[in-house]
């Protein structure tokens, strides 16, 4: 049982490496939360805090409501698995993962049902009896990550624990790693750079940049209405398109595309003040509609480059300067520098403040 909070957190290396920034989140008991962000945001540092390997520099940490900046890892009841292995090499696997448990005085034959267990979980039962040294990287990861599934901690925080897998046994154990979660009815915390995963786990993500929380939401909501142009850059495969343009109504936007001036509509209304703003406005290329013919409210655009994927075609276009793809079904035949047309469901358009980045209307689906 624990809830985990965040007040106001700081982490400042030296006197002035600022890598997390007034920090505030919250995860319930028994969620899982992914902390999702590109490399060098913040991530690592944030669990180092939670797990006490790291000084908070300003702002409180809190375990089921209580201040844990004091309290040593051991002290939190929290269970680790990190990047890199931290295993002992002179112990077999066996061993290894069977440590915490003895460390806690359990039975022996307890000890033997749970590693045996969890070793079955995450492909390791043939390689029990070898030490660490003579494992491939993913091996040595998945023992790292047993060790921590294999206690029964109040809080697992994971930090990469998934990065020198190759890709099959990837989404094998991430799965599995979701069940065990579910089974221990721990809070789960889990820090990586690929939203595929953060997707495909977390009941929670908290999207971070440059030291920044920039939301917290489902994948659903951080999908569906990103808070600012970053949140919206970053979900989402292949990326959203940002086209520069201005508010030209209370919900109309127009196109910077060169040629004749082009408006869209947006579903809602934009706020008074940003009337004349520069604006992106973003739009998701499964969300363009592309046409060979001219249409009303089209925008022009030059098919650059047409790609395979699956059961559908990916466009990469260019609109003065703008590189955009578009997702096309897989018989809308193109040819490279063919004209084509764009349009959009004013529902599918997302507008940002040209400045500051943030989302200046929610869309809704
Ligand atoms: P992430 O895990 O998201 O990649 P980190 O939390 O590891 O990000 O790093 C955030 C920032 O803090 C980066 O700029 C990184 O270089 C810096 N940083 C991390 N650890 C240290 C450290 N021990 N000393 C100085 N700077 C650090
Ligand atoms: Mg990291």
């Amino acid at each position: 049982m624990s809830t985990v909070e965040a007040r106001h957190v700081w982490k400042i290396y030296g006197k002035d490496v600022i890598a997390v920034k007034d920090a505030n989140f919250r995860c319930e008991n028994e969620e899982f939360v992914a902390f999702l962000g590109p490399s060098g945001c913040g991530k690592s540092s944030t669990l180092r805090m939670l797990a006490g390997l790291e000084d908070i520099t300003k702002g409180e940490m809190l375990f089921d409501g209580k201040v844990v900046n004091k309290l040593s890892p051991r002290e939190r009841n929290i269970a680790l698995a990190f990047e890199s292995y931290a295993l002992y090499p002179p112990l077999t696997v066996y061993d290894n993962i069977g440590f915490p448990l003895l460390a806690k005085g359990m039975a022996k034959k307890e000890i033997d049902r749970k590693v045996r267990g969890i070793a079955e979980d995450l492909e390791l039962t043939e390689v029990l009896r070898r030490k660490p040294g003579k494992l491939s990287g993913g091996q040595q990861q998945r023992v790292s990550l047993a060790r921590a599934l294999v206690r029964d901690p109040s809080v697992l925080l994971l930090d990469e624990p998934l990065s020198h897998m190759d890709q099959r046994v990837r989404t094998v154990i991430r799965a599995r790693i979701r069940r065990i979660h579910d089974e221990l009815h721990t809070t789960t915390i889990y820090v990586t750079h690929d939203q595929e995963e953060a997707v495909a786990l977390a009941d929670k993500i908290i999207v971070m940049s440059m030291g920044l929380v920039q939301q917290v939401g489902t994948a659903d909501d951080l999908y569906n209405t990103p808070a600012n142009q970053f949140v919206a850059g970053f979900i989402g495969e292949p990326a959203m398109n940002f086209i520069n343009g201005k508010v030209s109504g209370q919900n109309r936007v127009a196109l910077n595309n060169g040629e004749s001036p082009v408006s869209w509509a947006v579903e809602e209304n934009i706020p008074e003040a940003s009337v004349d703003a520069s604006v992106l406005v973003g739009i998701r290329p499964e969300n363009i509609k592309t046409s060979k013919d001219s249409v009303d409210s089209g925008i022009k655009a030059k098919v650059e480059v047409v790609e395979y994927l699956g059961e559908e075609r990916i466009l990469t276009l260019r609109l003065h300067g703008t590189t955009l793809k578009a997702v096309v079904p897989i018989d809308f035949l193109a040819k490279e520098f063919q004209d084509v047309w764009l349009t959009a469901d004013p529902a599918d358009i997302h507008v940002f403040d040209e400045k500051s980045g943030d989302a200046l209307i929610k869309t809704g689906r």
